[in-house]
């Protein structure tokens, strides 16, 4: 990248403005630099919220009925696909996920805004029982303003679960991405206008966390923040919607457990810890990290899972056969480095991994070998701390009260696996671990129907499904007096 490269510019009011300060995309698959994206900063975020907030009301927008806002959302999700190669191509590029799963993230972001195209159309508003004479009805308004902040491990996603659901809501949406993946939010700020978005509904705002997103989330224009990403930041962005008394959707972190009964399919339940915890290079919240194995199986599927480890391809991303790419930054690959060197410190086994790959062609990326723990106990901080990398840490159980409490001892609750063929088993533990999602001889299977987001520390509030566009609007009681003549 040539210094005197311009920055890329950011949109507001559907107008590419570039800013003094610019964020530098690093590839983290060879270190070397992408591109400069512009940052936006309190300033920024102060005319774009004031824009969003003109357009929301503008009858342009406001008076479009939901068929015609869903026309608008479908022709957004066919300009995902019909632009999926730069799609995935600025997804990998910015935070090092493998070709197959950056194509198959923008056809699963072009699906959602299909999705909400068609809940946006055909969800209704209720007439509610009368207890007079009167006629009542709840319907459902947009908040105005939501402004969406997004993490750097799954953009598109993330972003379409936010910002489709948002517009068939009726809002404007400020999408703040990450600052290590601007560019895939830029792009959807460009076909969102080509497919007819007015102007200022959809305001792309790059920035760092604290200068953009804090400076989002305390503008007094915002109405709703749906956030996803550490629950740090998500604690910090509860205390300032706290103050304002503004609602927020929370998806936070995890620290999911994956749990092998003895009577497990062994064979199914290896592939699925395997790819449970190392796709996504482990960045993934629903992550499976802990896995839990019954103790009389322990060593044979300790030893499974250690061999299929040791198989999977780690790569360059755009290689064909490429497993598992760089971690997203080198900064995360040396936190991850350091979690693990405590461990083992702490005289926990590393029976795999536990260091970068040495193959020559690696050696510029931030990679770290699929790793696989032992010899700790729950309480380790190795088994406490979301890692966000490909660190599994393996932990033998008893009984299935044994299993509940070591399981559900996290201040997370995102989600959980547990293998069985006793479907009775399957059930009472499903119903007893503290998790947003449960699931049973599969894991990783998500649907954009099916309502989505955590317990305890792990968030507020569902995403996904058609509760997910109502997270985006407010519930509004009329009365209409009824009188007998
Ligand atoms: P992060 O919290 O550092 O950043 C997420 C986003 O928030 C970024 O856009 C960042 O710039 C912004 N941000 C940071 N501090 C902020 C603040 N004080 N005010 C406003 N915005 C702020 O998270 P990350 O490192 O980008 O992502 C990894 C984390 O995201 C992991 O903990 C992971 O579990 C979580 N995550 C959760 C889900 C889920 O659905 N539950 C999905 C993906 C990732």
């Amino acid at each position: 990248m040539s210094a005197a490269q311009p920055a890329r510019p950011l949109l507001i009011d559907g107008e590419w403005l570039s800013t003094p300060d610019a964020l530098i995309s690093v590839n983290p698959a060879n270190g070397e630099d992408n591109h400069r994206v512009s940052a936006a900063g309190p300033r920024q975020v102060d005319v774009a919220v004031k824009a969003a907030a003109r357009a929301v009301v503008d009858p342009v927008w406001a008076r479009l009925l939901p068929h015609q806002r869903a026309a608008i959302l479908h022709r957004i999700g066919d300009a995902m696909l019909a632009n999926i190669e730069t799609f995935a191509r600025l997804q990998m590029v910015e935070n090092g996920k493998v070709w197959s799963e950056c194509v198959a993230q923008v056809r699963s972001a072009a699906a959602t805004f299909r999705y909400y195209a068609s809940v946006c159309e055909t969800v209704s508003s209720e007439l509610t029982p009368s207890r007079g004479e009167y006629l009542s009805m709840s319907i459902h308004e947009p908040f105005g303003v939501v402004a969406a902040i997004t993490p750097w491990n799954s953009p598109m996603t993330m972003e379409a679960q936010k910002v489709a659901p948002a517009l068939a809501a009726g809002n404007a949406v400020i999408l703040k991405p990450s600052e290590v993946t601007p560019s895939p939010a830029l792009e959807l700020g460009r076909i969102a206008l080509e497919a007819g978005l007015p102007r200022g509904i959809l305001n792309v705002l790059p920035g760092t966390g604290i200068a953009a997103g804090g400076a989002l989330v305390a503008h007094p224009g915002v109405g709703m923040v749906s956030f996803t990403g550490g629950t740090a930041s998500g604690r910090r962005i509860a205390e300032i919607a706290a103050a304002k008394l503004m609602p927020v959707a929370l998806e936070l972190g995890g620290k999911s457990p994956h749990i092998v009964f003895e009577d497990a399919d062994l064979d199914a339940a290896v592939a699925a810890i395997i790819g449970g915890i190392f796709e996504g290079t482990g960045q993934s919240c629903v992550a499976g990290s802990r896995m839990f194995v019954q103790r009389p199986i322990y060593d044979r599927v300790v030893q499974a899972v250690v061999a299929a480890a040791r198989t999977l391809r780690v790569d360059l991303p755009d290689r064909p056969g490429a497993q598992m790419g760089p971690i997203a930054t080198f900064a995360h690959r040396d936190r991850v480095a350091s979690m693990v060197e405590r461990a083992r410190s702490e005289g926990a086994r590393i029976l795999t991994g536990g260091g970068p790959p040495q193959a020559p062609d690696l050696a510029k990326g931030s990679f770290y070998l699929p790793t696989v723990i032992d010899g700790i106990d729950n309480r380790a901080a190795i088994a406490r701390e979301e890692i966000f990398g490909p660190v599994l840490c393996v932990l033998p159980f008893d009984s299935e009260d044994d299993l509940i409490a070591q399981a559900n001892d996290s201040v997370y609750g995102l989600a959980a696996g547990v293998w069985t063929a006793d479907y009775r088993r399957a059930w009472r533990v499903a119903r007893r671990l503290e998790a947003g999602t449960v699931w049973v001889n599969t894991y990783k299977q998500l649907s954009i129907a099916t309502p989505f987001g955590g317990f305890k520390e792990s968030g507020i509030g569902r995403e996904k499904g058609v509760s997910g566009m109502r997270l985006y609007q407010q519930a509004k009681g009329i009365y209409f007096g009824l009188p007998a003549q």
